[in-house]
């Protein structure tokens, strides 16, 4: 039985296999497709009628890739490397039958075709790609720790060179139709209509049934190996720079290009065969799960909205306030615009609100002259902001989204003003980033409409959304906050309320370790690097100088005051304080902090640290400066977890990530205590809060789970 091709034979001898997967709406690579096109292949070839074949899809899209269901499981099911070498072998094989089969077979790329699906495609021997400029062609697998396990590395360096192939593989990015014609990935591009009568024709009129490479004399387009002129600077730079750029935390890019570079310096069957040796090593590695997982798995639920409370009717925002056009509210602007939302942006004064509004008109005349827009959709777009003073502008918006200064009176004035004009029903979000909503929601007539949408800065580009549950938020909006989310492409998390709530509060751990480990007399340096070679995008002095010292100055100060003698200060605290208070060195902002920002030069670390704090005799290796910033984020989560401020592992993956950047290898802070293992992380943390301090305390629930090796997920 075949459930997800149609086949048919024409008039002229060709056979038209369609993929087309019942009840899903992109087709996949699932073992059930590779076994019915396997079956298809046999008998259009044993067909003594048929000259030769067409492969479409009977989606928008081609294929979107391989269905990653047991892929993503396969490190916890204990599989060896040599399994997950039979595992990419499953496809290649086919795939090599398919190429070599004897007969012609012509590919009608109707859409997207990513990963296995583009696999597919090289293996036959003519490619017709749709114009469409949302059909682009990629391997994004390295982007979940995996490579292109299907040929991938084989043909498309045989097919269009080492030098253009290696950036599609290691970067994982997709190219258009355009691009894709002229570095040869595809032989024709023609509008979809047409795609399928054009392979017929090629069939009919060429139809050469022989793949490049098995030909006579093939010859790997500007050379195999490293010994050519351009190959050389490839592979030595692309090995530096990839070494730079992954800090060796990342295995896939490493055995991509050795795949590439021993693959392509043998016969095809050889190379496929090196392919799937360096993918069962990726496969059955724990770099690979936390990525397909947090990245791909958690991340596409979360996208899908996976902790909307479950009954309540799906909601569009079609007018929405903003309160406040600074950073924040010009950012939140431009994303909603985009997203198509009416938006109404009030700050006190005229001359605010048109300076948020021209902050979205920077975007976009930036876009227009990339090429990424046009102007007249720029126009659009800034249409859709009205700058405005007057509350009664607001009348009409189902979400208003308050992001003025960091006051609870502030906050308390425009949220009794917003609400005396917007409709009963309407949403109140704060992007607070520090006050619990619970206090700012008192302010509030309805409460129970009251959430936290904390956004990042710079909100156009970050792609993480915390949607914060006051005491009395209710299950409407928080499900209605959460459509908005989608509705302006951002990806969702849903915690409790809480000081600095789940992502302000672990992440400030890690820039508080790093001004501890400076106090400590640590080599600036060192922590720094330290920070980058864990695989964090930036130092947390650098971080800290970008943030400002000031702001974590005042939250300091106020939460003090807040808590009076029950506060406890960090123990980076005293290098706050000293920075602000004494030596007038406030951050990036400021011109100065703890490095150094000459005019049109690169930042450096400024020199006087060492005066302030000298340099202990005896510095520690690296790999500890590198565990005390991920362990103290790691544990901080923990402890998110067992207060409730965390409801899900998943959360706490995916905020670290998408919300701070924590180190996409480890999958994530819960999932970077389940790779080292939950007992040798609560033995490291103990071990250190000997060393370091009470910070570093665990509690009993999470020894309590290390004991019974209960891990996150
Ligand atoms: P900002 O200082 O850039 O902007 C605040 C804006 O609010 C200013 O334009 C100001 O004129 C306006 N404003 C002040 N009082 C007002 C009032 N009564 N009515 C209307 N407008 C008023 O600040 P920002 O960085 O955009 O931060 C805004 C909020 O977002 C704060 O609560 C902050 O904690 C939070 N937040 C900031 C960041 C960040 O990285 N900057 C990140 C997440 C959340």
């Amino acid at each position: 039985m075949n459930n997800t091709i149609k086949y048919s034979v024409d008039a002229d001898g060709i056979a038209l296999l369609v993929i087309d997967l019942p009840d899903k709406s992109m087709n996949v690579l699932t073992p059930e497709l590779t076994s019915d096109m396997t079956a298809c292949v046999e008998k259009m070839v044993a067909d003594e009628n048929v000259k030769g074949a067409v492969l479409t899809s009977g989606k928008s899209a081609f294929i979107a890739g391989a269905d990653i269901k047991d892929m993503v499981t396969a490190y916890d099911r204990g599989i060896t490397a040599e399994e997950g070498y039979e595992f990419s072998q499953g496809l290649t094989r086919f795939l090599r039958e398919l190429e070599t089969c004897g007969k012609p077979v012509a590919v009608a790329i109707n859409g997207l075709a990513l990963g296995g699906g583009l696999e597919v495609c090289l293996a036959c021997h003519y490619r017709i790609l749709s114009d469409d400029p949302r059909a682009v062609l990629g391997l994004p697998e390295v982007t979940i720790g995996l490579l292109p396990g299907a040929g991938g590395t084989q043909r498309l360096p045989r097919l269009i060179g080492t030098a253009d192939a290696l950036p599609m593989i290691l970067q994982g990015k997709s190219i258009k139709p355009a691009k894709a014609l002229e570095l040869g990935v595809v032989h024709e591009i023609a509008p979809a209509a047409e795609l399928v009568g054009r392979a017929k024709a090629w069939l009919l009129e060429n139809g050469d049934p022989v793949a490049p490479w098995d030909k006579k004399g093939f010859k790997v387009p500007g050379g195999a190996g490293a010994m050519t002129p351009r190959n050389m600077q490839t592979f030595m730079m692309g090995t530096s720079l990839l070494a730079k750029t992954t800090q060796h935390n990342y295995p896939a890019p490493i055995a991509a290009i050795s795949a590439v570079y021993e693959g392509c310096i043998t016969p095809i069957d050889t190379g496929l065969d090196i392919e799937s040796q360096y993918f069962g090593q990726l496969l059955s590695g724990v770099v690979a799960r936390n990525m397909m997982r947090s990245l791909f798995v958690n991340k596409g639920a979360a996208d899908k909205l996976v902790r909307r409370p479950a009954g309540i009717e799906k909601s569009r925002i079609s007018k929405l306030g903003i309160l406040g056009a600074g950073m924040m509210g010009a950012g939140v602007a431009y994303v909603s615009a985009k997203a198509g939302i009416q938006v109404v942006l009030l700050d006190t004064g005229i001359e605010a609100a048109e300076r948020g509004k021209a902050y979205s008109e920077g975007l976009l005349n930036r876009a227009v002259q990339r090429g990424y827009s046009t102007e007249e959709k720029a126009k659009g777009l800034l249409d859709m902001i009205h700058p405005t003073t007057d509350y009664n502008d607001l009348e009409g918006c189902d979400l208003v989204i308050e992001a003025v200064f960091e006051s609870r009176e502030i906050k308390a004035d425009v949220t009794a003003k917003t609400e005396a004009v917007i409709p009963e029903n309407a949403i109140f979000a704060s992007n607070t980033s520090t006050l619990p909503i619970t206090g700012l929601a008192e302010a509030s007539k309805r409460p129970e409409s009251f959430i936290g949408l904390h956004f990042f800065s710079p909100v156009d580009k970050m792609p993480l959304v915390e949607l914060i549950v006051g005491e009395k938020s209710s299950d409407e909006a928080i499900a209605r906050g959460l459509d908005y989310i989608k509705q302006i492409r951002k990806t969702p998390i849903v915690v409790n309320d809480s000081p600095g709530f789940y992502t302000s509060r672990c992440f400030s751990t890690s820039t508080n370790e790093g001004m501890t480990m400076l106090a400590e007399g640590i080599n600036p340096a060192l922590i720094e690097n330290g920070a980058k070679m864990a695989g964090l995008p930036v130092g947390p002095l650098a971080v800290m100088d970008e943030v400002t010292l000031d702001l974590g100055y005042k939250i300091t100060m106020q939460a003090a005051a807040d808590q009076g003698d029950d506060y406890t200060f960090d123990s980076g605290f005293p290098v706050i304080r000293k920075f602000v208070e004494d030596l007038d060195r406030k951050g990036k902002r400021f011109g100065k902090g703890f490095y150094e920002y000459p005019e049109g030069e690169k930042k450096y670390l400024w020199p006087g640290l060492a005066g302030h704090y000298p340099l202990a005799e005896e510095q520690p290796p690296v790999e500890e400066v590198k565990n005390r910033l991920l362990y103290r984020q790691a544990l901080e989560t923990a402890r998110c977890l067992e207060e409730g401020v965390l409801n899900h592992p998943a959360d706490a993956d995916i905020g670290s990530i998408f919300g701070w950047g924590f180190p996409p290898w480890t999958g994530g802070t819960l999932s970077f205590i389940d790779t080292v293992g939950i007992g040798h992380f609560v033995e490291e943390c103990d071990r250190m809060a000997k060393a370091y301090g009470p910070r570093f305390a665990v509690s009993d629930w999470l020894r309590q789970r290390a004991a019974e090796g209960k891990g996150f997920h």
